[in-house]
């Protein structure tokens, strides 16, 4: 892990200590012990208009930090915790943290919807339907401010039960998102029966923009396959100036990242959101310039 990524809260507890199945026997057990303790926390990360760097929400990102291992980065943890059957009681938890933050920003005036990553055990039967309805219901929130990140894959390997929870969902008002897309290979004619809101491009398509002009091609058709189903694109990993002005040129409606912001523990997350508002979403800082001349990358192409 690099030093950039341990700014993001994610670092340290290397992936090649955690080899052997003992290992993983043993932070799993760990990771059992640590569901209702605050080992677990969200970061928050907030997505932005791309056109003027207005907040449109934050997606919510787990952090475990270990009292021994260190910070425990969710690639390695959510994995095990879906391989175990220990997920629907880790999202429960998320989802009761991150209800609780909104409500909280609500009874500070700060009204911001907040994006919650499922995985694919949630997606069966009834109970993540039930949580949500219960949270909301506890905290008098209304279900158009939480939204699900689902992935592509998640979506197609278990279609029929992801098809009837998505649906049940978005019958109470809960958005979806469809996280790393273009990751996934489904095929275009499932992708176009998902019941989704808003497609994220994956970061690899938004890294790849700046190796060469063929990749921003690539990205332009994601944006446009969105929209011909007429949803918001959201582009992912966005680390520098010149990749929003791409995005910006090439439609995309929505901009995530390190260069935009990084994910925050709570604290610092209502800093950003209230700053931002009192700044006025137009504050010049790092947005690009509204005019929609030709960028240097489009005239390459
Ligand atoms: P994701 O949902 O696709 O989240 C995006 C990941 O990219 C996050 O990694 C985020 O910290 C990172 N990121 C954000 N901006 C940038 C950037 O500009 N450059 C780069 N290189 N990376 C950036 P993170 O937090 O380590 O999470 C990894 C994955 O773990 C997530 O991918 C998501 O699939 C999963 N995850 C995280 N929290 C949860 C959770 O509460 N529940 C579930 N089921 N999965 C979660
Ligand atoms: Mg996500
Ligand atoms: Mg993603
Ligand atoms: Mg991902």
């Amino acid at each position: 892990y690099t030093a950039k990524a341990d700014r993001t809260g994610v670092a340290a507890y290397s992936v090649h200590r955690d080899q052997n199945s003992a290992d993983r026997l043993s932070l799993l057990a760990e990771l059992r012990k640590a569901l209702n303790t605050d080992e677990l926390e969200l970061y928050y990360q907030p997505k932005l208009a791309t056109r003027d760097g207005s907040t449109l929400g934050v997606e919510a990102l787990l952090r475990w930090q270990h009292p021994q291992r260190g910070k425990v980065p969710p690639d390695l943890f959510i994995p095990l915790a879906e391989r175990s059957g220990i997920m629907p009681l880790l999202t429960e938890r998320v989802i009761g943290l991150a209800l609780a933050q909104m409500a909280a920003w609500r009874d500070a005036g700060m009204y911001v919807p907040i994006a919650v990553n499922v995985s694919p055990s949630d997606l069966i039967g009834d109970r993540l339907t039930d949580v949500i309805i219960a949270g909301l219901d506890s905290y008098s929130l209304p279900a158009a401010m939480l939204q699900l990140e689902i992935t592509e894959r998640m979506a197609t390997q278990q279609i029929e039960a992801a098809n009837n929870t998505l649906h049940r969902l978005r019958a109470l008002g809960v958005t979806i998102s469809l996280d790393d897309f273009g990751t996934g290979y489904s095929s275009l004619l499932r992708l176009h029966m998902l019941p989704v809101d808003e497609i994220k491009i994956d970061r690899v398509f938004v890294a790849a923009m700046s190796e060469d002009t063929e990749s921003i091609g690539i990205v332009r058709a994601l944006v446009d396959l969105a929209h011909a189903r007429g949803l918001p694109a959201i582009a992912e990993g966005v680390e520098t100036q010149d990749e929003w002005q791409v995005l910006y040129s090439l439609g995309c409606d929505g901009v995530q990242g390190w260069h935009v912001a990084m994910p925050m523990p709570h604290a610092q997350a209502t800093a950003w959101v209230k700053a931002r508002t009192a700044l006025s979403p137009l504050a010049p800082r790092a947005h690009p310039t509204l005019d929609r001349g030709v960028t240097s990358h489009e005239k390459a192409i």
